[in-house]
């Protein structure tokens, strides 16, 4: 049987890069070649990165218009349009070349919101597989919506005693679901794109998704839709903070903010087990200058240590006197402030007893893997239903409740990190659990586990021609 060829295309942030490349260097241990794919400026950082040259990958990438990349303060909907149109022809062009010479592909794998390489795949006659990088809790949330339950939530969803009840999901309230269903949300544009996944899916046999989850922690959801096949395939992190079957991957390789210094490490090893806070808002999040304010006073009045990330600003501008924290010094006496780190390592040591996220799922799924118990501080997109899984289904974390002006206050903050850090009992179940959902990650990625096995059952039916 001729060697598969797999061409993974990932819309270009960091979220979706990082588990993307990881399933290309999944792909590539059980015998596929991998030709990865996203836009023109993310593969530019991305191959300067000498730990994504592994065996067997290699790069292609299409153009989205913006030779900087995607940033806020990018019209979001004049982004999308021309990632499609200008995504859609030179992958199309890459497509044709790369079989002309003879190097044409088995199989097409695409991440959300780019529902458009399922229709270049389709014109080249390319199989297409959609990687669903959320849960798949999210993906059934996606799917009721569209498929009869949009006119009750789209009416209700201001209401904050509204809650609805999908099928094999959990019971959500207004604050548990998507940002994109509040009319009024400036990013609800992107509905449609979780649409258009839905109708390709739709005009397939028998669709399989591959989903960056693992059978044990959504047993219920993976099964909740018949029409679908859903595949638990994760967690895609570096095997280093995970079976350890790969001491040498220890990174995503994909990190669109090189260049910092990770004298943090030896910050860390000096502090005591399971003593620092570590603060993190991910790759796009950026909080208000009073929601920064009232952040810094909550982790300066719990007296304990934190690794807090706040990332400089996009596009090189300076940072300004105004934007300074009044705290400053404060916080620098009790803590660290770096732009960046590697936050799989940083959840992995053994310093590191609580973590303050913004609930982005591959974020979420990170302090699962490694067992951190976590204050969810969700801001948009899926977050807020992560958030709720956090407290409510996988019981490791506590979720912050905001003020009328919608921030988030300092002691509200200190309440929550005394909760997950305390001696209390809630404290104590929150750090069980976590330690459960990290053996079971551990148990599901090791050879012969379920995420091990259901990839390598997919690439068997593609190699077999399905
Ligand atoms: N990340 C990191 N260092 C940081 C902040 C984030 O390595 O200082 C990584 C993190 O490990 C995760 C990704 O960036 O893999 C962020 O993805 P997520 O889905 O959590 O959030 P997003 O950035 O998409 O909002």
């Amino acid at each position: 049987m001729a060697q598969p060829h797999f061409l993974l295309v990932t819309f270009p942030a960091q979220g979706h890069i990082n588990p993307g490349l990881q399933l290309a260097k999944r792909l590539i241990s059980i015998g596929v070649r991998v030709t990865f794919a996203t836009s023109d400026y993310a593969i530019r950082r991305i191959e300067k990165n000498s730990t994504t040259h592994a065996q067997g990958l290699s790069f292609a990438a299409f153009s989205d218009g913006y030779e900087n990349g995607y940033n806020s303060s990018v019209d979001v909907n004049h982004y999308m349009g021309e990632l499609e149109r200008l995504g859609s022809l030179t992958l199309s062009d890459f497509i044709a070349s790369s079989t002309k010479q003879g190097n044409g592909f088995t199989c097409i794998v695409y991440s959300i919101l780019i529902p458009w390489v399922a229709k270049v795949g389709k014109a080249h006659n390319v199989p297409t597989t959609l990687f669903w990088n959320q849960t798949a809790i999210m993906f059934g949330i996606y799917y009721y919506y569209f498929k009869g339950y949009g006119d009750v939530i789209r009416n209700n969803i201001e209401d904050p005693s509204f809650s609805v009840s999908l099928p094999g999901l959990p019971e959500l309230r207004s604050r548990d679901l998507p940002s994109f269903f509040i009319p009024s949300d400036p990013y609800s544009l992107a509905l449609p794109a979780f649409k258009e996944h839905l109708d390709i899916l739709d005009e397939e046999t028998n669709p399989k998704i591959l989903v960056n989850t693992y059978d044990t922690l959504e047993s219920e959801a993976l099964k909740a839709i018949h029409q679908y096949n859903m595949v638990g395939i994760g967690p895609l992190i570096p095997s280093a903070f995970l079976d350890g079957k790969d001491p040498s991957d220890t990174s995503f390789g994909g990190d669109l903010f090189m260049g910092y210094h990770n004298e943090y490490v030896e910050w860390l090893n000096a502090k005591p087990k399971s003593s620092v806070i570590y603060v993190s808002f991910g790759s796009l999040s950026v909080l208000s200058k009073p929601q920064m304010e009232e952040l810094a006073r909550g982790l300066i009045d719990t007296g304990r240590p934190f690794l807090w990330v706040i990332r400089s600003k996009e596009g090189g501008e300076e940072d300004k006197e105004e934007d300074n924290l009044s705290c400053k010094e404060e916080l620098e006496k009790q803590g660290k402030i770096v732009p960046w780190c590697s936050q799989v390592e940083v959840l992995s040591h053994p310093s590191v007893g609580c973590f303050v996220t913004h609930c982005g799922w591959n974020s979420t799924f990170e302090s699962l893997c490694s067992g951190v118990p976590t204050v969810a501080f969700p801001q948009w997109t899926d977050q807020a239903t992560n958030a709720k899984l956090l407290e409510d289904v996988w019981k490791t974390g506590v979720r912050v409740n905001v003020n009328e002006e919608g921030i988030v206050e300092g002691p509200e903050i200190k309440r929550c990190l005394e909760i997950v850090l305390g001696d209390e009992e809630k404290g104590k179940e929150m750090r069980r659990n976590a330690k459960k959902w990290k053996d079971l990650a551990r148990e599901a990625a090791k050879e012969g586990g379920s995420s091990d096995k259901n990839l390598n059952n997919f690439v068997e039916k593609i190699a077999k021609g399905w």
